[in-house]
């Protein structure tokens, strides 16, 4: 039998969250890869390997599932929500980029919920207009391009969500990210903070740029921030669809 790779998503955590096209994929694998985390929340069965490694070496994993497929394996590297969203998928890639040797590898993205549309979905319709995604992590680019970026997003109006908000070794970083949205936008804008989004610690926190403070962001939180118009309907948030709420009907 031929072997394959597929960049599956998991979803926010939530088991019902998973697509059927990802279940599907599991049932079929030999081999599991990816992050301890993602790995772990893959059912054991017999005849399934499980291959959990640490943070920060995308490459050698995408790497290894590569070698795997090549052997004949079928072979899922698991990413949380989207694999396409901050995660596994782009560094599949970037891997095959530089290789020689996977010509022939047949490779499929299996796409998940991301977790910025779970948690727009527990607050309401906060990215129902325009929006943008940015991974506040200063990991793989510098922090001057995250604050650049997030500026012109602020002054383009657009919702946003940021990813990788906060972290023990760039407790600053998020505060500056605070600091230039006061620099750009009114203090009554809306803020969500979506902690563990479907799991049983699941917490979402709806502030005012104003009330907004550092600490209430950590890694397992993403950030949404509404544009001008977004707006409380009861216990809900919501962007409406156009600039003018009248004329954005139909
Ligand atoms: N590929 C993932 C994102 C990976 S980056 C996706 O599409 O969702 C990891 C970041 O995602 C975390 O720091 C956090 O900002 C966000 N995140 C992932 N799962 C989450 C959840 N269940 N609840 C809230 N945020 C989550």
């Amino acid at each position: 039998m031929s072997g394959w790779v597929a960049v599956a998503g998991l979803g926010p955590e939530a088991e019902d969250l998973v697509t059927p096209e990802v279940r599907a994929a599991l049932a079929e694998a030999t081999d599991v890869v990816g992050y301890i985390p993602y790995v772990a929340r893959v059912a054991p069965r017999a005849g399934l390997r499980l291959h959990a490694s640490d943070n920060r070496v995308e490459l050698d994993r995408a790497l290894h599932a590569l070698e795997m497929a090549r052997e004949g394996r079928r072979v899922v590297i698991v990413s949380s929500g989207d694999p396409g969203v901050f995660a596994m998928a782009s560094a599949l890639f970037e891997r095959l980029e530089t290789a020689t040797d996977f010509a022939g590898t047949e490779i499929r993205i299996l796409p998940g919920i991301t977790a910025m549309l779970a948690a727009a979905a527990r607050a309401g319709a906060p990215l129902g207009h325009d929006f943008c995604a940015i991974n506040l992590s200063d990991n793989l680019k510098p922090f001057d391009l995250v604050e650049h970026r997030l500026r012109h997003a602020a002054r383009g109006d657009f919702a946003m969500a940021f990813y990788n908000p906060r972290s023990k070794s760039r407790p600053h970083q998020f505060a500056r990210v605070l600091e230039v949205l006061r620099e750009e936008c009114e203090p009554e804008r809306l803020i969500i903070f979506a902690r563990a989004v479907s799991t049983p610690d699941e917490a979402l926190r709806v502030v005012t740029l104003a009330e907004a403070a550092p600490e209430m962001a950590d890694m397992r939180t993403v950030v949404l921030v509404g544009n001008s118009q977004t707006r409380r309907v009861g216990p809900w948030v919501y962007t409406p669809r156009g600039t003018s709420v009248a004329g954005a009907a139909g």
